[in-house]
């Protein structure tokens, strides 16, 4: 069966998610074809819906559609639910739309060992409600920090995390706010705690300044790639019913031409 997906984002054209996809429907020998779609917000539900008359099955969500995916879907998974927030559509042939959110279990796959017993999360925005939400349901006992403390409140009390202004160290470390995006960002404002494994959200052309930092100091590093992959290999799994291939993905991911690298 031959059918089109895509990434929608406003701007989406630094994704790496086409590469990624394009290379694992090559390596199944499946005949689809994944295009970046930039949709301004205002067109973000019409949109989707003519996606699904025209030959789309399939969908990433990213920066700033997140939430209108989740007001637009016909049905969603429980993390979706739970979490607000959708980065995977499937557009069904009967025209109903289904909504998921692979963040939290990407982000569970990339670290790849039994759930920490805690975490200190780094920001409150949507990559920081899917990392909670991830781990707090899987057992670790999570506290959130963010630049803005009400936000890190809200968003503890809601997803049954603690929130702190001066946290302590953590077993896992997750740099979920935008940090680090450009090469020289300053550490000086995050409370980088001692942490055995690190998970930074955010990934560039260059290692990033949270990367070095956990190198410096002998932390297993899990990056943004590896989360990135690992979300795309769910939504792949949902849509297809295949086993991701993980490699071929990988190698996608870092090859792909990127001057900002900030999207998914
Ligand atoms: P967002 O909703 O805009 O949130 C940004 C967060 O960063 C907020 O908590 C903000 O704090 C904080 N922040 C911004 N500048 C800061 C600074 N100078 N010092 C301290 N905190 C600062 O963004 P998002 O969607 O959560 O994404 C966050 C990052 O994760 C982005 O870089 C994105 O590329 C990355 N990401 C990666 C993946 C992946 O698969 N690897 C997936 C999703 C997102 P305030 O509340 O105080 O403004």
């Amino acid at each position: 069966m031959s059918a089109l997906a895509g990434v929608l984002g406003f701007p989406v054209r630094h994704s790496r998610s086409p590469a990624m996809m394009n290379a694992a429907f090559a390596a199944l020998g499946l005949d689809w074809r994944y295009l970046p779609l930039a949709l301004p917000p205002d067109r973000f539900a019409e949109t989707v819906r003519a996606l699904a008359g025209s030959g789309y099955r399939a969908a990433n969500v990213t920066i700033p559609h997140k939430l209108a995916a989740l007001e637009l879907a016909d049905e969603l998974s429980d993390p979706a639910r739970a979490i607000g927030a959708v980065n995977t559509l499937t557009l069904h042939e009967d025209g109903r739309i289904a909504g998921d959110n692979t963040d939290a279990g990407g982000l569970l796959d990339a670290l790849g060992e039994p759930a920490p017993a805690t975490a200190l999360v780094l920001g409150a925005g949507g990559a920081a409600r899917a990392a909670i939400w991830a781990l707090a349901n899987a057992g670790t006992q999570v506290t959130v920090w963010n630049r803005t403390a009400r936000r890190a409140e809200a968003l503890a009390s809601e997803l049954g995390a603690e929130a702190a202004t001066r946290p302590g160290p953590a077993d896992l470390l997750v740099n979920a706010t935008s940090v680090g995006l450009r090469p020289d960002d300053p550490l000086d404002g995050l409370p980088l705690v001692e942490a055995r494994v690190v998970v930074d959200l955010v990934y560039g052309d260059e290692p990033t300044p949270i990367a070095r930092w956990a190198e410096e100091r002998g932390a297993r590093l899990v990056d943004g790639l590896e989360v990135l992959v690992r979300q795309g290999a769910r939504s792949l799994a949902i849509w297809t019913g295949r086993e991701p291939p993980l490699e071929v993905m990988r190698r996608a991911v870092v090859h792909a031409a990127s001057s900002t690298s900030a999207q998914v």
